[in-house]
């Protein structure tokens, strides 16, 4: 489902004369349907960088980014655009949160994007938000005040509301309390027995063995950490 080869990425520092540093050299693999992989590896080893690029937050100077049929790297920005919004979800760290948007909206707004009646898209941001335990009083209103947990949980059921085939996951359990942090390990155990193909950091480790079929170490594709 997700299938890399020979990837590259460097940064240049336009602040620095233009330094060029090698961040992942060579990285190739693949996550089928069904299964969850976890990047790990020492704090600055490129975990976030990769995931990104494997969304196209950022450009991959060269190599192979297969997700389903479509070659990422060489895609069209609209194709692009396509995967992000059919095939390919991103959980982030944090939420970015929309000023005056109320939560039920942001949590539906990635189902209506796909041409789900409003109905049913509403339905779905409720039965995600009562799972992850943001009150019915909150539901109106915009998370920009919310707290970092209740923001993260919305972020969660955001990320989680569309069920995409494949998900990029960055920390989901990070700040959670037992509870929730269940919850979101039910909410990807749920994705991947419908097949979903999810990659995933989590400092967590006893999450990470539960919900994770393997380890990518990242250390391995990143010549600053093995330095
Ligand atoms: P991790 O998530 O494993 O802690 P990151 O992917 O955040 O690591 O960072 C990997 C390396 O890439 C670090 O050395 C970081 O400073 C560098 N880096 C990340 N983003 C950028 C950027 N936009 N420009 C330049 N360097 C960056
Ligand atoms: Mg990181």
């Amino acid at each position: 489902m997700i299938e890399l080869e020979n990837v590259y990425k460097t940064f240049t520092l336009h602040n620095q004369g233009a330094a060029v540093i090698d961040v992942l050299t060579d990285v190739s693999f693949a996550v089928a349907a069904g299964e969850c992989v976890a990047l790990t590896g020492s704090s600055g080893s490129g975990k976030s960088t990769l995931m990104r690029m494997i969304y196209g937050n950022y450009m991959a100077q060269s190599g192979v980014i297969r997700v389903g049929d479509v070659d990422l790297v060489q895609a069209q920005p609209r194709e692009v655009i396509r995967v992000r919004r059919e095939v390919m979800g991103y959980v982030s760290q944090f939420l970015r949160v929309v000023p005056r948007v109320p939560t039920l909206d942001v949590v539906a707004e990635p189902l209506l994007k796909i041409g789900t009646p409003a109905d049913k898209a509403k339905a779905r941001a409720q039965e995600l938000l009562e799972r992850l335990n943001i009150p019915q009083t909150l539901w109106g209103l915009s998370p920009t005040t919310f707290s970092g947990g209740e923001q993260q949980r919305v972020n969660i059921a955001r990320g989680f509301a569309h069920q995409f085939p494949a998900m990029l996951l960055d920390e989901p359990t990070a700040s959670l309390d037992a509870t929730n942090r269940a919850v979101v390990l039910e909410l990807i155990e749920d994705a991947k027995a419908r097949g979903a193909a999810i990659i995933g950091i989590f400092h967590d480790e006893a999450a990470r063995a539960r919900v994770c079929d393997r380890e990518i170490d990242v250390t391995g594709f990143s010549p600053q950490a093995a330095a």
